[in-house]
């Protein structure tokens, strides 16, 4: 009855939607990408995404993975005028190199007792965090934290991963992937379960698909469920990206360093 227990663990933690306030405005950022957006930046396998959040005036600032290459975020972040020293919170979604192979480096220069919110407890890694400053908060299950940011819980078998939700004071989502190893559908599933009357407005990531026919399918589920803003970007093929903007027209949008989504609650 192992999918019985499991239903009654999301039961368990299943939130109302008032139970996070939610921002009135969000301002996402591709620091580090796979490809560029923005001309002068620069380009590395991996993934860093800056999130700076409002809400009647007071700002929050979360840095989601920060990429394997030290040198490529830093750069990146001056020619786009980012402050990195000014970030709140670190959201590592996997341990996987190119999401967090250069963390310490990014812990020495935030503040003491930074909370790094990670997907489960790799012992060293933890460790680690601390030897810098850093906080490490180990999100097995869903976690909220600031006025609307909530980690989706650890999911996948073999490689534990989390994504990050962001929502917008009207009730709608945004949601964050790293590679996605669980499966982009899964994550926006057990989002739905852990939410009441889930509205998904935007779903910005690696969506870890190749093929066109991957691409045909998560392109066709996020034009189910009326998803807005869909960039795929990261470890995903570029046969699939096609399939997916294929789909979805202009509710597709071509991601890489440099490129910075702005959402306003309506
Ligand atoms: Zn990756
Ligand atoms: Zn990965």
């Amino acid at each position: 009855m192992a999918g019985e227990s499991h239903r009654r663990i999301l039961e368990a933690c299943k939130m109302k939607i008032g139970e996070l306030f939610g921002f009135d405005s969000v301002q996402l950022t591709v620091l580090v990408d796979n490809e560029i957006y923005l001309e002068g930046l620069r380009s590395t396998w991996g993934l860093s995404v800056y999130v700076e959040v409002e809400r009647n005036g007071l700002k929050r600032k979360v840095l989601m993975d920060t990429s394997g290459s030290y040198d490529t975020l830093i750069y990146n972040s001056s020619k786009l005028g980012i402050d990195l020293s000014a970030v709140d919170a670190v959201f590592i979604s996997h341990w996987h190199g190119d999401h967090c192979g250069c963390l310490k480096d990014v812990l020495e220069v935030l503040k003491p007792e930074t909370p790094v919110y990670v997907p489960s407890s790799n012992r060293s890694e933890v460790k680690a965090i601390g030897e810098v400053g850093g906080k490490a908060i180990i999100c097995s299950k869903a976690k909220r934290f600031f006025e609307g940011f909530l980690s989706t819980g650890c999911l996948g078998r073999w490689t534990k991963e989390h994504s990050l939700l962001i929502k917008l004071v009207n009730s709608e989502f945004i949601l964050i992937t790293g590679c996605a190893h669980p499966g982009v559908i899964n994550i926006v599933k057990r989002s739905r379960n852990l939410i009441e009357n889930f509205k998904l407005k935007a779903v910005i990531g690696g969506f870890h698909i190749s093929s066109r026919r991957e691409g045909l399918i998560v392109g066709n589920f996020m034009k189910e469920n009326n998803v807005e803003t869909v960039s795929p970007c990261h470890c995903t093929g570029t046969d699939a990206k096609s399939a997916i903007a294929e789909v979805l027209g202009a509710n597709y949008s071509r991601c890489g360093s440099g490129k910075s989504f702005q959402f306003k609650s309506k």
